[in-house]
């Protein structure tokens, strides 16, 4: 058997320069040299690589075995009829909290979770996306660590946001038990570190949520050139932007301008279309908006995101309702997961 360990150069420059990495820094933050940076959206190489082997072992893009993972998350492989992937329990909900439901996205379950995970001691932070203060929407990586942190970082930013980074920062403050929000892309990478495992990153991992995702989108298209370019919207006067169909720009004045979702699509990074994952199939709980409006659908996977779903529902914090009433999310959640799936997996 061979002993060559991959370099950088050997395993993801070739990602990197074919267009498949998606930004979402596992690397960056596992290499033991600190041989790499985050720089425009992209690891970069600053100083020479040991040929460690390591990044390409955390890599989303770099031999990504769904059926290995999956043998990991849930101890059995996905069956064909799981086209979402495997759960035990699938809801729609909404959280209880009116201070959470005018922040959040869709039901606010997620920043709920949250909140709920840190008042009772579950966890002592969440990485979550927070948003720039001079560039509006403009999403950065943040480490949550108290109720009020997690509700300024409710919402979606439809462009990338590298949590991971702000997952180093934690373990760097030696953070023991920590809450992950984050695109699917994002829960495979945790994944693969948990499987190798790098301890150190995956003790203190505590849950994962998974967002929802088709695409994400880059801030200089969708947000500059569409939204305040051709749009003629001022981004400080946005109060929420949402994509039910078409995208949604709900402005601080309550006016909604309407954006077609081809129109947006033009944006959609690159990485994105090499996609296969829709629902966050290896998170313990995914959420999504799935065309509702007010209510998250929540894909409730492992015994971990049960028993915090269930706690939080528990104790009122979160409403919920039967699938069976919005088999038009449940379709939708079918359509999307399938037609990812069937997206060319990156060699
Ligand atoms: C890029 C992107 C694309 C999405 N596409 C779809 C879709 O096609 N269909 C669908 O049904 N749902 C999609 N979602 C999920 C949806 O927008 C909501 O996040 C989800 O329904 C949860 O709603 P909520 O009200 O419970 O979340 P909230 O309580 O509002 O919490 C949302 C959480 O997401 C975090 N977050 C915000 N932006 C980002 C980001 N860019 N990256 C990582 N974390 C972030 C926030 O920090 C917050 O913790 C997408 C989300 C993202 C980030
Ligand atoms: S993790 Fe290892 S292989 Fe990757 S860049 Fe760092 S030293 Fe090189
Ligand atoms: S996809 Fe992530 S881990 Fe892979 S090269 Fe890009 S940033 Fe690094
Ligand atoms: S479409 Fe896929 S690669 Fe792009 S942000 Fe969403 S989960 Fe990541």
């Amino acid at each position: 058997m061979s002993t060559h360990k991959l370099s950088f150069e050997e395993s993801l420059e070739k990602v990197v320069l074919a267009e498949k990495c998606m930004g979402c820094a596992a690397c960056v933050v596992v290499c033991p040299f600190v041989c790499l940076q985050y720089s425009e959206e992209m690891p970069k190489l600053v100083k020479k690589c040991e040929a460690c082997g390591i990044c390409p072992r955390v890599c989303p893009r770099y031999d990504l075995s769904y059926p290995a993972l999956e043998k990991f998350a849930f101890e059995r492989e996905r069956k064909p009829e799981e086209e979402f992937g495997i759960y035990r329990r699938i809801v729609v909900a909404k959280s209880s909290d009116e201070n959470v439901l005018q922040v959040c996205q869709d039901g606010g379950v997620v920043t709920s979770l949250l909140v709920f995970a840190l008042e009772n001691g579950m966890i002592d932070g969440a990485v979550v996306s927070g948003i720039s203060e001079e560039k509006p929407f403009y999403p950065i990586s943040r480490l949550a660590t108290n109720p009020q942190e997690v509700l300024e970082c409710a919402g979606t930013r439809y462009s990338y946001s590298p949590n991971l980074l702000a997952f180093h920062e934690a373990i760097k403050l030696k953070k023991r038990d920590l809450a992950f929000v984050g695109t699917p892309c994002q829960i495979h990478a945790l994944r693969k570190i948990q499987i190798i495992p790098l301890r150190k990153y995956a003790d203190p991992l505590k849950f994962t949520i998974g967002l929802m995702c088709t695409e994400s989108f880059t801030y200089e298209g969708l947000m500059e050139k569409q939204i305040e370019g051709t749009l003629g919207v001022n981004l400080h006067s946005v109060k929420k932007i949402n994509i039910k169909a078409k995208v949604l720009v709900t402005q601080r004045s309550g006016e909604i301008k309407v954006i077609p979702l081809a129109e947006a699509k033009r944006y959609t990074r690159k990485s994105c279309t090499f996609c296969t994952d829709f629902s966050g199939e290896l998170a313990d709980i995914s959420a999504g908006g799935l065309g509702l409006s007010g209510w998250t659908v929540c894909v409730i996977r492992t015994r971990v995101g049960e028993e915090l779903f269930e706690g939080a529902e528990g104790a009122g914090v979160l409403k919920t309702m039967p699938i069976e009433e919005e088999k038009g999310a449940l379709d939708l959640l079918t359509k999307l997961s399938k037609r990812k799936r069937k997206t060319v997996s990156p060699p």
